[in-house]
């Protein structure tokens, strides 16, 4: 499937559809847009844009890592119970410009016994001409070898979180020598042949894509809810997103800090109103009970969380806002 034949050249708009797995509408980026964001600041104005952040969590290092951003333009379809003026305000009550809605990437890193282990692969340059440039880059910047990267633990089969693994033009592994664990359900349903009837023709792409690589490279191991994935990490089905979507929580005495993925998007938008649907949930009223009843635990169990569109640092604290929540960066 074509996605962007060069990374800074400007995506189609079916072409992006397919890439993000959407059936909604997208913008075009200016590849001078995409130069600015890849020299780390979305906005020539705007202070540079912290390329990781390392801390601990009980034993465990964790290195959050930055791969860009989508800025996004509005566009009425995004939240189905929100209008476009609904969300520029909470975007600016959130201190974000209202100008495009900007949704980052940022890949989670953990290491546990010596051992390298990541929390999906970021974009790989195919998403968005704004991400991906950058993943490599910080990732050096933040010590880490990409070849030392033992276990990739995906939370969902969505390009953003996905094409990292695979190389633009050929599919191949990115990270052969890891060992790649993933959800059961979200394996079992990008891979079934029936997948083609049940998603828009914009999604086509994508499963296509799964189904190639995936669906049969032998380092991929499925695992179930609860499933201990690596010493102290566990994971938690927390489905609706996409019918497979897993969260995980790593523990290190009595430290617990719960790796959140897409459980919900930009937290101005959808945690300060967990009820707003955004147009690529799968199931978007399940999504948002999950989104609930996750957010009421991070605070029950003083989880630190990561959320992979949470924008740098990317981890902090979750508690409650009036009828929401809010996100609370750590310093
Ligand atoms: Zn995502």
């Amino acid at each position: 499937m074509a996605i962007l034949s060069r990374r800074n050249l400007v995506v189609s708009a079916g072409a992006a559809a397919a890439a993000f797995g959407l059936d909604g509408q997208l913008e075009f980026i200016a590849p001078a847009n995409a130069q600015k964001a890849a020299a780390g600041s979305a906005s020539g104005a705007e202070p540079k844009i912290q390329s990781f952040k390392r801390f601990k969590v009980g034993d465990v290092e964790v290195t959050t890592i930055y791969d860009g951003v989508w800025e996004k333009a509005h566009d009425a379809a995004f939240i189905k119970n929100a209008s476009v003026e609904d969300t520029k305000k909470a975007l600016v009550a959130g201190k974000l410009t209202d100008a495009h809605v900007p949704i980052p990437f940022t890949v989670t890193v953990v290491k546990v016994k010596g051992k390298y282990v990541m929390f999906d692969a970021g974009t790989g340059g195919q998403v968005q001409p704004t991400a991906g440039l950058l993943m490599s880059q910080n990732m050096k910047a933040a010590g880490i070898d990409p070849a030392k990267i033992s276990t990739i633990v995906v939370t969902h089969y969505h390009p953003d979180h996905i094409f990292g693994l695979m190389a633009k033009d050929t599919n191949a592994q990115v990270f052969p020598n890891a060992e790649i664990i993933v959800p059961a359900a979200e394996q079992k349903f990008w891979n079934d042949p029936a997948v083609f009837t049940k998603l828009p023709e914009a999604r086509h792409g994508l499963a296509k894509r799964v189904q190639a690589t995936l669906g049969v490279w032998k380092n991929v191991k499925q695992i179930e809810d609860g499933a201990e994935v690596a010493p102290g990490i566990k994971a938690v089905s927390s489905h609706g997103h996409t019918p497979g979507h897993t969260c995980y929580l790593v523990s290190s005495g009595k430290k617990q800090m719960m790796v959140l993925s897409d459980l919900a998007n930009v937290p101005a938008l959808f945690l300060k109103n967990p009820g707003w649907h955004a147009f690529f949930d799968a199931d978007a009223s399940m999504a948002e009970a999950t989104r609930r009843k996750l957010m009421d635990r991070a605070i029950a169990d003083k989880l630190i969380v990561t959320g992979y569109h949470f924008g740098m640092p990317g981890a902090g604290t979750i508690a409650k806002d009036g009828t929401g929540y809010v996100f609370k960066p750590i310093a």
